[in-house]
Parts: C-alpha cells; structure tokens; sequence
C-alpha cells in the first residue's frame, strides 16, 4: 500500500444549477477509490472575467488524502469533468465541471498532461481564498505561505454564499 498523500482540488462550474454542480462534485469526490474526502470549503461565488454575458461562477476547494498516483487522481477528475458533462447534453459546450488538481503533496509535477503546483493558483482569488478557510496555515511547495498569496489577491468580487 502506498502513502497517503493530501492533495487539494479546486471545483467550479457556471453552467446548470453551478450550486448542484458543485456539491455533488464534492460528494463524488468522497466516493472516488482510495481516496478520502477530509474538508471541503465553503462554496463561493465570483462575477465572470471578460464577457459579463455568461453566469457567475461557483467555486469551491476540497482537501483529500488519497492513495492514488497523480495521475490517476487526474484520471478520475477526468472522468468526474464527462460525467458532469454527460448529464448536461451529449453535443461539447460549454464546462459545467472544471476539477482542478492545485497540489499534491510537496510535489512538483511537469508532464505533458499534469503540471502541479496548478500553474495559475497562485493568482486566482477564487482557488486562494477557499484554499485558506479550511488551511489557512498552509505554504506551497516552494515554502511560500498561502497568506502572502492571499495578501496579493484580495477577494474582489468574490463572496461566499
Ligand atoms: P482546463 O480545462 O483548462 O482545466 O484544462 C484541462 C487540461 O489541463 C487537461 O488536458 C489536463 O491534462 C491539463 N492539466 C495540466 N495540469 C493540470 C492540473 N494540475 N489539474 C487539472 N488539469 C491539468
């Protein structure tokens, strides 16, 4: 059996029901196979970037122990993303799931499919804030604390509901 390792997941959705989306995702999260859920944020909201012409997104952050290798963690977000999909309509559109894998333990991952830290966490208020309300004392791998990331990027637009 391999080591547990905590990782984060950053959810969000703006598209049928973003609330459902959410939620659900989080409880499907629970259920994935070696994997155990051990906090979820609070769900927030936050106005779309660019076009104004779109729903506001809701976003979340859970916190997982899991005994799945990176990429077959990814696998299985992957397959979550489709699902989600799936019960929406069959043609592509527009997201109703992004799964983000923002960390893995202390890893620093770079492969064609899987770059870990998530390479735009450290700028986007709506993965850093949830981040922070359930690990407030946590630093990147590189040892850089969450609160100076925090202090970077305020919540603007941001609201927990
Ligand atoms: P997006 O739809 O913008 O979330 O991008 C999905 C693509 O990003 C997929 O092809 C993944 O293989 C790739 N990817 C790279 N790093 C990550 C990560 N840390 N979490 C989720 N997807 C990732």
């Amino acid at each position: 059996m391999s080591t547990p390792v905590r990782c984060f997941i950053g959810l969000g959705s703006n598209l049928e029901n973003p609330i459902e989306q959410v939620s659900s995702a989080i409880e499907e999260l629970a259920a994935l196979p070696e994997t155990q859920l051990l906090n979820a944020s609070s769900l927030y909201r936050s106005a779309p970037v660019g076009p104004q012409d779109q729903p506001d997104f809701i976003n979340a952050v859970a916190e997982l122990e899991t005994q799945l290798e990176a990429h077959a963690l990814l696998d299985q977000l992957q397959a979550l993303e489709q699902k989600h999909q799936r019960i929406r309509e069959r043609h592509w559109g527009p997201r109703t799931l992004d799964l983000d894998l923002l960390l893995y333990g202390e890893q620093h991952i770079d492969t064609e499919r899987l770059r870990v830290p998530h390479p735009f966490m450290r700028e986007r208020s709506f993965v850093l804030h949830p981040l922070a309300e359930i690990c407030p004392d946590l630093r990147l791998p590189d040892g850089e604390p969450l609160a100076s990331l925090i202090m970077e990027n305020p919540m603007g637009s941001l609201a927990k509901i």
